[in-house]
Order: C-alpha cells, then structure tokens, then sequence
C-alpha cells in the first residue's frame, strides 16, 4: 500500500469509528436526548473527514465545466440526502464510496507492480571496472557505448554488448517467457535481460541503456496501454453520455413526478411534503446506484492485466486494441523460413557443377557474405571457412531472387532461385531432389546448384493444431520456395492451404484477397513472419506477428505482436489469453450493467432504498474488478 492509500485507509477507520456510536443513536438502539441540530453536526464529523476530497473534486468539475463525473454524482446524493434527513444513510455513502476507491486503487497498484515483476528485465545497475580493478557499481544510463562491463554470476546483463572475456551461460526467461540456458563465450552476443547463471563476463557495449534490448521491451509494454481497444473507446464514450442522462433522469424523478403527483393526486400521499420527500430520496437513490465506476475502471485494467500476463510469456502485445483483434483471428497467413522450418538449412549436395564443389559453396559464401537471409547464414556455415569480405564488391541483394556480386573485382556470381537465372540470362537446370534449390551462375555460365534442405521446427505440427482448436479456420502458407518444398512442408505440418513461388510483394497481393474475403465479417487475418523482407505484409494484414524476435530490431518495429522466441505455439497461446481476456472483458460490461439497470429502476420504484443502493455500487466494483485481475494468470505452455 503506498502513502495515499495508507492515508485513505486512516480516514476511512477515523470515519467509520466515529460512525458506529451515532448510527446506533439515530436507530434508537442507544437511547438519548439529542437534539436534531447536535445529531446533524456530529454527523457531519465522519461525513467530511472521508469525504472532503469528493467533494473538493466535484467542485473543481464544475469550476473546468466538466460536472459530470462520479465525484459529482456521489456529492449531490449525499448531500441530498443530508437535506432529508438521511444522515446515516449518507454518511455510510460516502464511507463505502471510498472503501471502493481504496479497493480499487490497490489493485491497480498490485497489478502494475506484478507485471513489472513477471517482466523482471529492468537492470538496476551496471557494474564498470575501476583503476585499480576493483568494481564500482553505476546507473546502468551513466554507461557510455563501446564501455566495458563486468556481469557477475547470478546477475542481470544491463546493457546489450559483445562478450570480450569469459565463459558462461546466460538464462533468456526474462526475456522469453521460456527457461533456456544459452552458452556464452568470446565474441557472442548478450543482451540486456538475460541472466548471467555461472561464469563472469566482460562485455564490451554495443548500445546505450535506453537503446538496449529490456528498455525497449519495458517500453513498449508500458506504452502498449495508452492504444486503447474499441470495447474501452465505447465506455468513454459511453460514460460521457450516460451519466448527464442518469442526472436529468434523476431530476426528472426528484422535480417532475412530485409536480405531477401534487396536481393529480397519484399514489396515496399524506401531505404534499411527503410526496417530495418521497421522491427525493429515490432521486438520490437512483444517483447513488448509477455511479459507472465498476465498468469505467474494470475494463481498462482488464486490458492492462491481458497485456502484462501475455508479456510473461514473451509475446508482446502492442496495444489492447491489437489484443482485441488477435482474439478475432480466424485466418493465419505464415512465411515458411524461419516461421515454420527452423531456417537452419543444411547442404545436402551440390549438382550439376562443372567445377568443384569447394569453389561453388565459395562463392556462394563470399557472394552472400553481406545478407541476413537464413539461406545466407547456412551457406556461410556450410562453407565452414572464414569469409573475406574485401574480396566481394557490387553486392545486390534482390528480394525473393537472391544476391549479385563481382568477387575478386572481376568474377560476376549470382546466387538464387530459378527466377534470378532467368533473370540474368542463365537457364538454369532442374533439381528433382526434394529441397530448397540455390543456383549459381559465374560470370553468365550456369555453375550448377546447391541443394539445401530445412527440417520443420520442433512444435510447427502441434502448434497449427492448436490454432484450430482455438477457432483459426484457414491456415495458409506463403512462401518464396518451390512448389515442391512447400508442398510437402504443408502436407507435414497438416496446413489447409499454400501458396508457392511467390515474391515478397506478391505476399502482400495474397494477404489483401485473404482480407477481402473476410471483409464484413468480423473475422480477422494475420500474417506470421520473422520479420526479415516480410516487413510490408507483416503491416499490411489486421494483425502481424513477428516471431524469433529477440535481438531483431526490425522485427520489434514493423509488428503488431512480438514473440520473443520462435516457438510457433506462442501464436495459439497468445490468441487464447486475447480470447479470454477479451470473454472477461464481455463479462464485466453485461455484469455491471444488468445489475445496474435492476437497481436502477427498483430505485426509481422506491423498492431499493439508499442501503441497498451503496451495497449494489461497491459489490459489483469489487467483484469486477477481481473477474478483470483474472487475466493477468495465464496458463503456461
Ligand atoms: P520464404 O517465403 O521461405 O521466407 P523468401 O521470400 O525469403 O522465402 O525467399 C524466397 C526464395 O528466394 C528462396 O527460397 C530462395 O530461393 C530465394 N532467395 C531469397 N533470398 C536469397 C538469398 N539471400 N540467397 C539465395 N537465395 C535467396
Ligand atoms: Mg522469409
């Protein structure tokens, strides 16, 4: 509980104890002589002490011309009913309003402090060698890039960087969602988050603070709330027309039904005295019940929860208007490198050369030396050997084709798919192996080609059944390979439908008739990339999911959703925590409102009175405010 609250807390108990002695004076269960005018100032007492800033608060809406908030509503109710005599009915309004209040803001104190503790990634401080090698430990944003710092055993890397001395193992959970150890030497990457669990590491920084890796994630979750959903959008708009509506109602039932009443004789009054303050009172009843705070606060914090326990996972949400639309998914496009195949290509044989097969994986090397693409990484890997990047000039990378370089200022290579030969001039020949085909041309000449193969990642089959069970209906392929590749990639991992040969921008074409076709429905498509050439159809379907994207920043940037690894039941995972969140969301709206509605009109009835009223108003807080605190749980996978 932090100090406001604490304070809160004390007025409440101050009120409350002041108020027990005059509730039972006013009920007659003490007997004493009290005159009137003593028993309204001694109410007053409890009254103002928990109250006072209610009231203060109201003042001010109507000084900035917006009066109509709850803090409005709950001050002419209580003291409507202070002027009819109502003081214990009143006094308890005010105390169980700010009970409320309490509540409500410590748990939306306990839940922003559990989604900084799931996402336990932010450093607090970094630790630089001094002159005399002692440690000195600073504020991790004091740290100037290109620095040296020292991570011992058991402690957060602050800052991303390049490990320059020792051997370790780093924990990626933070950062992933999933406990992985990954072995660290001389040269690897590290990035801030990751845990360092044995050796001690020198690293060498290659980011500032705020440009590294867990302040970026921190970033981005923390801003994610301010994209509001369109269920959230509704309720402000919603609050802006329904409260003015419940206050003219409420005049309506305090002013005009008495008139009415006084000139017709309707319903068996007494006196003209009785009917008013009959009405009156169901006027300040029927304000009591309408106050909307149990849907105006319970709705963003269920969306702030859904976000923060998604973040646990390692998928980053990046709004709650993207949470609301993962929730509809229903078709899923999917890049295959790296998406579905673990993009780890390994060599399986080399056709068709005229040379030796040394000299054709060279060239492959040193042309590719430059690109990020997977294949490149594999056949730099396979070729084994060191690669000398001075000896390639004039490197064109082309999309969905392949790459162009001059080696060693003469040779022209050009390594890629049958449409980058056909491109240059070169027929190329036929692979009847089953695999990824990387032709390779020299100097105009067809040099033969690389047949590489990919296996499918571990969880691709589980995860597209999965999907279905959480309601996609259309999985669908997209890929740059041959026919031959995605076919049986499709077929293995059990997708409906594939599209082959394609090229990035034909991705886009493919993902526009997949949103036509749902237009009007209500149905939503996404599109599942890892964020390399694919950034153009990740922004163009409803919702794009990079996944793998630990350490790729292009990723993070051009996605809706992030999933920090890329394990593909992630997806499936993330649909379900928008789909229950989203359920709780549901649930909390028709909740509150229906028994709004019911107390409402018993109220305007005269069958609730103001006890029942407040009972009501806090109750149904409390209760949705725990149903929103549910989604912060997400069952792991
Ligand atoms: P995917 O849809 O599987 O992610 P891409 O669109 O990235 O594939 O690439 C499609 C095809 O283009 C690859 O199968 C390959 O034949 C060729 N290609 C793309 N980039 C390269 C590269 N850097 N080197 C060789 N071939 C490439
Ligand atoms: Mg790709």
């Amino acid at each position: 509980m932090n100090k406001k609250q604490k304070k809160l807390l004390i007025r409440i108990l101050a009120a409350a104890v002041l108020y027990i002695p005059l509730f039972l004076l006013a009920e007659g269960v003490i007997e004493a002589d009290i005159h009137p005018a003593l028993l309204f100032a001694l109410f007053l007492v409890p009254y103002l002490i928990c109250g006072y800033d209610v009231l203060w608060k109201a003042i001010q809406g109507i000084k900035n011309r917006k009066p109509f908030d709850e803090h409005f509503l709950m001050t002419i109710a209580t003291i409507g009913a202070i002027v009819l005599g109502q003081y214990p009915e009143s006094v308890a309004v005010m105390l169980l309003y700010q009970v409320g209040e309490l509540f409500q803001s410590y748990a939306v104190g306990k839940s922003r402090r559990n989604i900084s503790e799931l996402m336990d990634i932010r450093p607090d401080y970094a630790n630089i060698e001094g002159d005399g090698g002692q440690l000195e430990r600073v504020e991790p944003d004091e740290v100037e890039t290109g620095s040296i710092i020292v991570v011992q055993p058991g402690e957060k890397v602050p800052i991303d960087g390049i490990v320059v001395e020792g051997n370790s193992s780093v924990n990626t959970a933070a950062l992933t969602g999933e406990s992985m150890l990954r072995d660290v030497g001389p040269d690897s990457e590290v990035l801030s988050g990751m845990i360092n669990t044995s050796g001690v590491l020198k690293i060498r920084t290659t980011a500032e603070f705020e440009e590294s890796t867990a302040s970026k994630i921190l970033d981005l979750v923390e801003n994610a709330a301010s994209r509001k959903a369109n269920a959230e959008n509704f309720i402000s708009k919603f609050a802006r027309v329904y409260t003015p509506v419940v206050v003219y109602s409420a005049l309506a039932l305090g002013i005009l039904v008495p008139v009415v009443c006084m000139f017709t004789g309707l319903g068996n009054y007494a006196s003209v005295a009785d009917i008013w303050r009959d009405w009156l009172l169901r006027a300040c009843t029927f304000l009591v019940i309408s106050c909307p705070c149990a849907v105006v606060i319970s709705i963003p914090l269920s969306f702030f929860a859904g976000l923060g326990g998604a973040g646990s996972q390692g998928i980053l949400i990046k709004g709650s208007n993207y949470l609301e639309l993962l929730a509809k998914v229903k078709t899923i496009a999917f890049d295959k490198t790296g998406t579905i195949t673990k993009g780890n290509f390994a060599v399986a044989g080399v056709h068709h050369s005229p040379v030796e097969e040394e000299k054709i994986l060279e060239y492959a090397a040193l042309a590719e030396c430059h690109s990020s693409h997977p294949i490149s990484l594999s056949l730099q890997k396979a070729y084994g050997k060191n690669v000398d990047q001075t000896r390639v000039t004039e490197v064109k990378e082309i999309s969905g084709y392949g790459v162009e370089a001059v080696i060693d200022g003469s040779v022209h290579v050009a390594v890629g798919n049958d449409r980058l030969m056909r491109r240059t001039g070169v027929e190329p020949v036929a692979c009847h192996h089953i695999g990824t085909v990387i032709h390779v041309a020299v100097d105009g000449q067809y040099a033969g080609h690389i047949l590489i193969t990919d296996e499918l990642k571990e969880h691709s089959r589980e995860a597209m059944a999965e999907l279905k069970k959480a309601g996609v209906e259309k999985e669908v392929m997209l890929t740059g390979d041959i026919e031959k590749v995605a076919s049986s990639v499709a077929e293995e991992v059990g997708l409906t439908d594939y599209r082959a040969g394609l090229l990035p921008a034909d991705k886009v074409t493919v993902v526009e008739e997949l949103l036509k076709e749902n237009e009007g429905t209500g149905k939503k498509v996404a599109f599942v990339g890892d964020g390399i050439n694919d950034a153009p159809v990740l922004a163009r379907a409803d919702i794009g999911i990079a996944m793998g994207a630990l350490g790729s920043d292009a990723a993070i940037e051009a996605a809706d959703v992030v999933l920090m690894n890329d394990d593909p039941l992630k997806i499936s995972q993330g649909i379900r925590i928008s789909q229950k969140c989203l359920h709780i969301v549901h649930q909390n709206i028709v909740f509150t409102m229906t028994v709004k509605i019911a107390c409402l009109i018993l109220g305007a009835l005269g069958i609730a009175n103001m006890w029942v009223a407040i009972l009501a108003d806090v109750g149904v807080m409390i209760l949705a405010v725990l149903n929103a605190i549910r989604c912060l749980f997400v069952k792991k996978i």
